[in-house]
């Protein structure tokens, strides 16, 4: 038998199931569990993805077999209904709707009421009674028909305006202001009937062919259509952000109609089965009576709460779902119960009432936000729904990123000047220009500017503008509109339904409150409030301790993990402010910041210029009180913990350069060295090099320099034996930058000794340290079993190793990457995601090579690398010990770790579970 296309679902029963994702995208693999599970779903079928594999392969056609298959599927959905698809007195309408395997919001297209012709119209008219309703559903469907089936699968790209739903909207206009009325549903039965006649005629003349009145033409037409739009532009860009395979090919749902428009006792909805914003466990939604589930999702008449209790103030009049129709809602939150106890996740859904009967249209895993995700992952393991690695796995470690994300500074909101309210549709503090199009919105991205997207909705022509915008205002539309769906899923700061705003995007401006704001304005957005403020309001980063979901979330991955994190920090503050976030010791202290201090870089400058040894040596000394005192400040921010300490990397051009340009500090430190500002000059033009980059720095300068590595070693040294002294434990780690030949790393590691024992010995007092090199040269990681006779600890310097490894120079990749990544030639920038085929290999062999001579090695990454997830996995797969980040990385680390170590255990020892167990033992 030929492989199985079309898969039925309907009446209790189904062909498929929600693990069928792959082959029968989300919503349709769902809308199969749902009918299966005895949830009421209208009886329809699925059309699997290698169709739509197969339609492109065929040139765009439907293959005979597959129609046939079809047609046969709808028979069966027709015994379920109880109508005839194309029958002239019970008529079965349909909708054709997407569903890729990975939900892409409003990317790809649905027609809805298929099946709608002269022939079955007058069936419709008298089955409902209504026929008004009746003609609503046909100029609908020719609305969607015309503009997804005939004008966009056909590839006609109209100009701006002349597409053929704007006409047909323009005709509606014109109508209405024929006959006096505001609002759509102001049209009678007549008026809609002549309309319909109006758009079949525009139809024909815009698009050059007639509108079918033909059922079977129109479900055939609307498959392919479908099919289609999973190419179209804007499915295309979202798949192109959110790293969608092209090569997936969308399934279709072939759906019996239910309507939400048949009057007071029908409506339509999209909930959440919690908030997605907060992560709250209420049941929380959006509704309107007698409409079409499109009004809801398009924003275009802003919708009602479900319940009373998700009510905002000022909504109390608003009738809510559950008390228009108490026993509806009743069998809603049932089915919320049921669909969450099945899938144990948070899923958002939508569903229709046809006069007084409920039917799920959907459900799937709802998008949240990063606040959410936490608080849902943990409150699901006190429910005893999932496990804690389940939780753990749940939030993406980018999410927690947005807790760790600015808020608006409260004290600054209490005064600023506060202009309207919206929905809080995306959280957070949001601060930038007013930009109208998402053009501009991304011209000012590009510049550097942040841009606040302002719309009267946005559809999803706009995801690009959203993407590079950040922050989203929308006048219209409700917390499940496309902008806060969209923004949500981003992590983004975003309000919705701001009615308040007049927007004239034309003009390029919004009027509220009797006041008139512009393109580049300032605005500042209050995303957890939904209060929108004029001008500029300073922003406060976030505390993300004072979350209790947070820290019982972090527990869990803390007790999980085994790497350890690491901070690269050189400022007593940023220390601190490590050790808040969980950092469990500095991975890297780059030297050269402290050497640029305006007390300090006249002696640094004097030491680079100075002509003899014994000069060296006396500007030197002037920096080691300095140093000494750095070091103090770390040390004791970081007690307990190790710290690795970079000697100084930098060539020394770079602290002498720009006096080039700057005459009077040139004679002020000529008169300071007793020297000419020729001979100043003279000295800093020798120092000039083509490419230093790979020039006189790192250990190199040491080996010139010996002195300069002297006195840094002194300044670790004596700082560490004034704190064991006073009962400070200080684990200093010395590290030698740039070593790509053994002997390099002997030279250096000697001296370092020999000045540990000399303080050791002066000082009457010792202390722990340990003496290790970087490996960012890939010869030094082919060398690793060499080096690590000497080394202690081995850091991966994964930005030099990458650039290095690769031979791009990180400061000039600017000029081809954009190029590399479009034309796919590389699939992600490597400065920011290890490369693992490549420099990876090299960090395999140094790891492997450096613990064959020394098993007990440590080995660590202090890389920007250190603070991406996927960076991170190949580290905890490698066998790192830990892997070191900026301080507002550290949470992130610390769960991408715990998921590293969920997906692929280490049998051997854990490190940070030993740690740990220590930190806790000590606070009992
Ligand atoms: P999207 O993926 O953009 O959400 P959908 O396929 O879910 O597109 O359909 C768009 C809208 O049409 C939704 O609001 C949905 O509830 C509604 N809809 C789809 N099929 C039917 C149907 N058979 N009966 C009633 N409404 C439907
Ligand atoms: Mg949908
Ligand atoms: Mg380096």
């Amino acid at each position: 038998m030929a492989k199985q296309s079309v898969y039925f679902f309907g009446g209790g029963k189904a062909d498929g199931k929600s693990s069928m994702k792959n082959e029968l995208g989300g919503k349709g693999a769902n809308l199969a569990e749902m009918a299966s599970l005895g949830i009421p779903v209208p009886a329809g079928f699925t059309i699997d993805t290698d169709s739509c594999t197969a339609y492109y392969k065929n040139g765009g056609k439907l293959s005979k077999s597959l129609v046939d298959e079809m047609y046969r599927n709808l028979t069966k959905v027709e015994k379920v209904m109880g109508k005839k698809f194309g029958d002239p007195k019970n008529p079965l309408l349909v909708s054709v709707r997407s569903g890729a395997r990975q939900s892409m919001p409003g990317m790809m297209e649905t027609v809805l009421n298929v099946g709608l012709t002269s022939k079955t119209l007058p069936g419709l008219v008298a089955k409902s009674g209504d026929e008004r309703f009746a003609y609503d559903a046909y100029r609908r469907l020719i609305t969607m028909y015309s503009d997804v089936v005939m004008e966009k699968a056909a590839g006609i790209e109209p100009a701006d305006g002349e597409g053929i739903r704007g006409k047909l909207e323009e005709a509606m206009e014109a109508m209405k202001e024929a006959r006096g009325v505001t609002g759509d549903t102001d049209l009678t039965a007549a008026d809609l009937k002549e309309l319909c006649e109006q758009y079949k005629k525009l139809v024909k003349d815009t698009l050059g062919t007639a509108f079918p009145d033909d059922a079977k033409k129109q479900l055939e037409g609307g498959v392919k259509a479908v099919f289609a739009s999973w190419n179209g532009k804007r499915a295309i860009v979202y798949r192109n952000i959110e790293g969608i395979p092209h090569e997936w090919g969308t399934a279709v749902n072939v759906q019996s109609m239910v309507f939400g428009n048949l009057g007071e006792t029908s409506a339509t909805g999209v909930a959440f089965t919690r908030n997605p914003a907060t992560g709250e466990d209420k049941f929380y939604g959006e509704w309107l009576i007698n409409a079409q589930g499109e009004d809801v999702v398009a924003g275009t008449r802003t919708p009602s709460p479900l319940n009373k209790a998700t009510k905002l103030p000022g909504q109390e009049k608003v009738l809510s779902l559950e008390e228009a129709m108490p026993k509806t809602y009743k069998q809603l939150v049932g089915i919320r119960n049921k669909l969450e106890k099945h899938y144990k996740d948070m899923q958002d859904i939508e569903f229709t009432i046809e006069d007084g009967a409920l039917w799920m249209l959907q459900t799937r895993t709802g998008k949240r936000t990063g606040a959410a995700a936490l608080r849902m992952a943990v409150e699901m393991v006190d429910e005893k729904l999932i496990k804690q690695d389940v939780a753990l796995m749940r939030v993406a470690p980018e999410q927690l990123d947005e807790l760790l994300h600015p808020m608006l500074d409260a004290n600054a909101e209490k005064t600023a000047d506060a202009i309207a309210k919206g929905l809080p549709a995306g959280p957070g503090g949001g601060v930038g220009h007013a930009v109208f199009t998402s053009e501009t919105a991304q011209e000012y991205a590009k510049s550097g500017k942040p841009a606040i997207l302002v719309r009267n909705e946005t559809s999803p022509e706009d995801v690009h503008g959203m993407h590079a915008a950040e922050a989203i205002l929308t006048a219209k539309g409700g917390m499940t509109s496309h902008a806060a769906l969209v923004a949500r899923g981003w992590g983004k700061c975003c309000i919705v339904g701001c009615g308040e705003l007049k927007i004239n995007a034309a003009k390029k401006e919004f009027s509220v409150g009797g006041k008139t704001y512009k393109e580049g304005d300032y605005l500042s957005l209050n995303g957890t409030t939904g209060v929108l403020y004029a001008g500029q309001i300073p922003v406060l980063p976030a505390q993300p301790d004072k979350n209790k979901w947070y820290k019982k979330l972090m527990s869990w991955a803390d007790k999980t993990r085994q790497l350890m994190i690491r901070t690269n920090a050189e400022t007593p503050e940023d220390a601190a402010q490590a050790v808040a976030f969980g950092a469990e010791g500095i991975g890297l202290a780059r030297t050269e910041h402290m050497f640029f201090g305006p007390d300090r870089i006249i002696h640094v400058r004097e030491m680079i210029l100075a002509n003899s040894e014994e000069d060296r040596r006396a500007a030197v000394a002037k920096l080691l009180p300095f140093q000494k005192a750095d070091f103090l400040g770390i040390f004791k921010a970081m007690a307990d913990k190790p710290v690795t300490v970079r000697l100084l990397d930098p060539p020394l051009h770079e602290f002498v350069g720009s006096l080039l340009d700057d005459e009077k500090e040139l004679s002020n430190l000529a008169k300071h060295c007793g020297v000419t500002a020729a001979d100043i000059r003279a000295r800093i033009e020798a120092l000039h090099e083509f490419n230093p980059m790979l020039g006189h720095r790192g250990c190199r300068l040491g080996i010139a320099y010996p002195e300069i590595t002297e006195m840094q070693a002194r300044a670790i040294f004596e700082a560490a034996a004034e704190l064991t002294k006073k009962k400070t434990k200080v684990f200093p780690e010395v590290m030698i930058p740039l070593v790509g030949h053994p002997n390099e790393f002997r030279n250096q590691e000697a001296i370092v000794r020999r000045v540990a024992d000399e303080v050791q010995k002066d000082k009457k007092v010792t202390f722990k340290y340990m003496v290790g090199t970087m490996i960012e040269i890939p010869r030094a990681a082919l060398v690793a079993d060499k080096i690590a006779e000497g080394a202690e600890f081995f850091s991966f310097g994964t930005n030099d190793l990458t650039q290095m490894g690769f031979g791009f120079s990180r400061d000039d990749i600017g000029g081809f990457l954009p190029q590399y990544l479009k034309q796919e030639i590389l699939p992600v920038d490597p400065f920011q995601q290890i490369d693992q085929d490549g420099i990876g290999q090299l960090i395999e062999i140094g790891v492997t090579k450096g613990r064959s001579t020394r098993p007990d090695l440590k080995v660590g990454i202090c890389g920007e690398h250190g603070g991406e997830s996927n960076s991170i996995g190949f580290c905890h797969r490698t066998g790192l010990n830990y892997v070191s980040c900026s301080p507002f990385r550290v949470p992130l680390a610390r769960l991408a770790a715990a998921q590293a170590a969920l997906k692929w255990p280490r049998k051997e020892a854990k490190a940070a579970k030993k740690t740990v167990a220590r930190k806790k033992r000590k606070k009992k």
